[in-house]
């Protein structure tokens, strides 16, 4: 089981981080979880398909985690044959209304899509690519998920469990996926709460934003809703996971060392292994060494 880091930055583009996207590769299918800032580009930098990818999981409805959406379905719908199941898209309210809204019939992206279909130049290009004729709809399937929800894709079981991020005005969500391969979890920008702690407990990995070097210059509202160095800590070593990954990275992290400092600081009190990762690599998810280099 392999674990593709498509973007692990925040809202803030730098040259080397942009937005969250993760793709979990199974000996089976791609399973995508957020889909933020040039992912479909990102996705073919790292020589994989849209159409590769039939499950997303939003964690929640900031821009750094679902703008590139309406981008990574057209780009799917367009390569595809027809032939293709459809894309199903889980996340909390109100994910259902936002995928209707982008890409049903009264959906800001209905022109585009409705072009494609009926103009002659388009319907040939679909032929071409070894689609047939009349060319369908976009073929999207949006699921609202609470707490407690359970999804099966072809490997993996998901279990959703709302946490604490930017209450009341968005609900989040961490993913839990057990598969035959292992068990990781999958947190987006949550602070440190109960429910992330009882979600991730005794994962193989687990996948949390680390946007902050200690407790420096950081205000109480910014460290109650996104984790940093003490919180990576604090919930590794309370939920017995084997694993850190680290993502969601602030453009401080850009200035030379700051991520060795970091990796450093949790190791002093987190036995468990640790990987700090570039976008736009691979983590290997079955070797579990300690304090994976950079
Ligand atoms: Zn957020």
């Amino acid at each position: 089981m392999k674990l593709h880091i498509v973007g692990s930055g925040c809202p803030q583009p730098t040259p080397n981080w942009c937005g969250s996207s993760f793709v979990l590769e199974t000996p089976t299918e791609r399973v995508m979880v957020d889909c933020g800032p040039g992912t479909t580009y990102k996705l073919a930098r790292l020589g994989m398909k849209a159409t590769q990818i039939d499950h997303l999981f939003l964690t929640h409805h900031h821009f750094d985690h679902n703008v590139d959406f309406p981008c990574f379905a057209l780009v799917r719908w367009d390569l595809s044959t027809g032939n293709e199941p459809p894309l199903r898209v889980f996340g909390p309210q109100p994910t259902e209304r936002f995928v209707t809204k982008l890409l049903g019939p009264d959906g800001a992206f209905y022109p585009d899509w409705k072009a494609r279909v009926e103009h002659p130049a388009s319907r040939e290009c679909h032929r071409m690519r070894g689609g047939e004729l009349p060319r369908p709809a976009p073929d999207v399937e949006p699921m609202d998920l609470v707490s407690g929800s359970v999804v099966e894709t072809d490997s993996c079981r998901v279990t959703a469990s709302r946490v604490h991020h930017v209450d009341p005005w968005l609900e989040s969500l961490v993913y839990r996926f057990d598969t035959d391969e292992g068990s990781i979890c999958f947190a987006g920008d949550c602070g440190d709460c109960r429910e992330l702690r009882d979600a991730a407990r005794g994962v193989d990995t687990l996948v949390m934003a680390c946007t902050h070097f200690g407790r420096q210059h950081m205000s109480a509202d910014v460290v109650d809703v996104i984790t940093g160095t003490p919180e990576a800590i604090a919930v590794g070593n309370e939920a017995g996971v084997q694993r850190l990954i680290l993502t969601h990275v602030s453009p401080s992290f850009s200035r030379p060392g700051i991520r060795e400092r970091a990796i450093a600081e949790i190791a002093r009190s987190y036995s468990g292994a640790i990987v700090f990762p570039d976008e736009l690599t691979t983590v290997e998810l079955r070797d579990l060494g300690a304090h994976t280099p950079l």
